[in-house]
């Protein structure tokens, strides 16, 4: 019953890609491609690919403006970083420094491995209204896939020695990745302090993707106005705009 039922589907399938061909083929080559301004810009997501189609109906999505917040008495941020930062691209929507080895964090009892991390300027979390120059988002993954974000906000100050490390890398061209000549533990970007907001949102760029468990940082991390200005000349603006918190809370 099962086979028979996968064979209309199928033949289903079929007949309407045939009829559709066109349309499909339009559409499949404008989802290739979205970006943070005009027809492909966030407001548009949604209807550039079906694969999209949670960055228009979601109701847990990211970013959000953390202002509702609720005493939890949230447990202390349990994380072991070990491993190394190892390269660093341009993926045409972001600078993405991949991580290797055991960098991991314990979020509800699971364990969380560090896959990369990323940047956005300006800020895409904003904290009571407030926008930052960048935001660091940690990118951390359970063993069923599940998705925990660490979200770091950088303010103008001294210069960072760990951003020195890829920036000084980074290839020029688009989705060229650079092994890093000094690997760094990725822990040289995090404050002392690591207090931190919780909240459940999504990915912020296309799918969209919810379930994600985020951890905003309280404290900020410094980054000179030259790098700041460096890494807003290679990314552009690639902030999505905050979005409805709905039925969630914020924790702390
Ligand atoms: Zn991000």
């Amino acid at each position: 019953m099962k086979r028979l039922i996968t064979a209309v589907a199928a033949a289903g399938l079929l007949l309407g890609s045939g009829a559709l061909a066109s349309d499909h083929e339009h559409k499949e080559h404008k989802g290739g491609h979205w970006s943070y301004s005009g027809d492909t810009g966030p407001a548009h997501w949604g209807e550039l690919k079906d694969e999209f189609f949670m960055c228009k109906e979601g109701k847990n999505q990211s970013p959000i403006d953390i202002s509702r917040v609720i005493d939890a008495k949230l447990p202390k941020m349990d994380i072991t970083y070990s491993g190394n930062a190892v390269s660093v691209v341009n993926n045409g929507h972001t600078i993405k420094v991949n991580t290797e080895g055991s960098n991991v964090i314990i979020v509800d009892g699971v364990k969380f491995t560090l896959k990369q991390f990323h940047f956005h300027t300006p800020s895409e979390n904003l904290i009571k209204g407030e926008s930052f120059p960048m935001e660091a988002h940690f990118v951390h993954l359970d063993k069923d896939n599940n998705i925990a974000v660490i979200g770091i906000m950088f303010v103008e100050g001294k210069r960072n020695p760990a951003i020195d490390k890829f920036l000084s890398k980074l290839s020029s061209k688009v989705n060229e990745e650079k092994k890093l000549s000094e690997m760094f533990n990725p822990g040289e970007l995090f404050p002392k302090q690591l207090d931190y907001y919780r909240f459940n949102g999504s990915l912020t760029t296309p799918p969209c993707t919810e379930g994600v468990r985020w951890l905003v940082l309280k404290a900020t991390v410094e980054a000179s106005k030259e790098q700041l200005d460096k890494m807003r000349k290679i990314m552009g603006k690639n902030n999505r705009p905050v979005q409805p918190l709905n039925a969630r809370c914020v924790l702390q």
